[in-house]
Formats: C-alpha cells, structure tokens, sequence
C-alpha cells in the first residue's frame, strides 16, 4: 500500500495536553512515545502517564549512554509507572561487525547514530502509525519551526510534538509544579543529554544542543533528518551541504 504522504490537517492551536489527548484516543492510529530521558522529558513522560498510561514509551540504550541517564531512566519509569516502557538496544551482530570496539562514533557518528539509534528504532516503530516526540523549538535553528503535528513525507509516519512551543521557563516551572525529578547532569551544565562520548555541558547564551557533537558539523542525531538527508550547522545558515544520504527506509527519524 502507498505510503500516505498527506499534510496533517489538525487544529495547532490547541496545548500541549490537547495535542496529546487527540493523539492518544486513537484518531491517529497506534501512536508510541519516544523519549529519551533527557534533559526535560519528563514532563512529557508525565503528561502521557497522566492521560494515557498504557502508551508505549520507547527509549533508546544505545549502549554508549551516560550511567546517569539509565539511573535516572529508572527512576521516572518507576516514579510515572510506565506499564508498557520498550527499553531497545542495537543488533549485537551488527555492533560486532561494524563498531566492535566501540569507537565508530570517533570517525563515523553518522554511521555510529545509525548503528546504534536509528536502525533500532526504525524496527521498534515497525506497526505504529506515528510517534510522539519530546522536541521543542527553543533548542536550535534546526527545531526553529517545529509544528506540533508533522508527517514525515519519506515514511507516512506521524510526528506529534506537544511541547513544540514551550520554552525551557515553562518546562521548569511545569517540572516543579508536579515535583518532578531532574536529571542529574542538568545540574552539571548540560541541557540537552545525549550518548556520552558526543555530549559535552554548554555555556551561558549557549545553544541548548551546541553540547552535541560539539566542534563537529553534526547538529542532529542520525534519526533526524531534512529532505533525506542529516542536518548540517551550515545548513540552517544557508550555504551548500550535500550531507549524508541515507536508505529512504532511514529517513525521517527523529532524535
Ligand atoms: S550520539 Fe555518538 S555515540 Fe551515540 S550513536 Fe551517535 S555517534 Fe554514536
């Protein structure tokens, strides 16, 4: 069957909780969660368990994250109850043939994202009709126009984005509010908590992401791609970039 490539045509003015409730009733199809227990995903992670608490949450162990992050992971999971939390990991095989010592990521993130994120999640998502993703337009030039539904064109799948138009004010607020634990490196300097060879904390006036990959040209996790390709720095500022093609099945993910 073709795969449907239609604009999504829902309200975007509705909040965050509004935006979930509509993607959860089941008016989109079989929708999963994807978080990766950053820097602020719990407030989302709060917002699905308080409106739909069987919802699968997919996290994504890339086996190359921070101790604190699978410390903390645990402790949200337990504190929320998440009843259908998928915890996926690379294919061994494949981390054996391509990054047996673990040092891709040092000459080939893309590959290494790939490895290691995207082509897990791409077979997690096998059987759902969209995803529900924690990003937020504040953290970069990439995610500057974020909507709060999107359709990926190259896999039809949905992309619902509830906290597309919080800011970091709002999300530390909603935080405190519901008492809501922090990740522990967030004290630390880093605002946004990725694979721990590739995060670094950032400064003040920083962008919250320059911590990733930082001194790199690689701005997005390979599971975050524009027009089939991942996104450059030098793309968000106009000049020319071939990036990296990636297999149309790849496309489209988001970090
Ligand atoms: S963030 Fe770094 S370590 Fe993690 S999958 Fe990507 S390149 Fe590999």
């Amino acid at each position: 069957m073709p795969r449907d490539t239609s604009p999504i045509n829902l309200p975007r003015k509705a909040d965050a909780q509004g935006v979930l409730r509509h993607a959860l009733s089941g008016a989109l199809g079989r929708i999963a969660m994807v978080s990766s227990f950053g820097a602020e995903s719990v407030v989302l992670l709060h917002m699905v368990a308080q409106i739909a608490p069987a919802t699968p949450v997919i996290f994504i162990d890339t086996l190359m994250l921070f101790p604190e992050t699978l410390a903390y992971q645990r402790e949200v999971a337990e504190r929320l109850q998440l009843s259908d939390l998928r915890i996926i990991q690379p294919d061994p095989e494949a981390l054996f043939a391509k990054d047996p010592d673990g040092i891709l990521h040092l000459a080939e993130p893309d590959a290494c994202c790939d490895l290691r994120k995207t082509q897990v999640l791409d077979k997690a998502l096998t059987g759902f009709d969209g995803w529900i993703t924690g990003r937020k337009r504040f953290q970069g030039a990439s995610r500057a126009t974020l909507e709060p539904y999107e359709r990926d064109a190259a896999t039809g799948l949905i992309k619902v984005n509830p906290l597309a138009d919080w800011d970091i004010a709002r999300i530390r607020a909603y935080r405190e509010a519901h008492d809501l634990p922090p990740h522990p490196l967030v004290a630390k300097g880093f605002q946004s908590i990725g694979c721990a060879p590739c995060t670094s904390p950032v400064a003040a006036g920083e962008d919250p992401r320059a911590g990733r990959w930082r001194g790199q040209e690689k701005i997005e996790c390979g599971i975050h791609v524009q027009d089939g390709r991942v996104i450059r720095g030098k793309d968000l500022v106009g000049q020319e970039l071939p990036g990296t093609e990636l297999p149309t099945k790849l496309r489209g993910k988001v970090a």
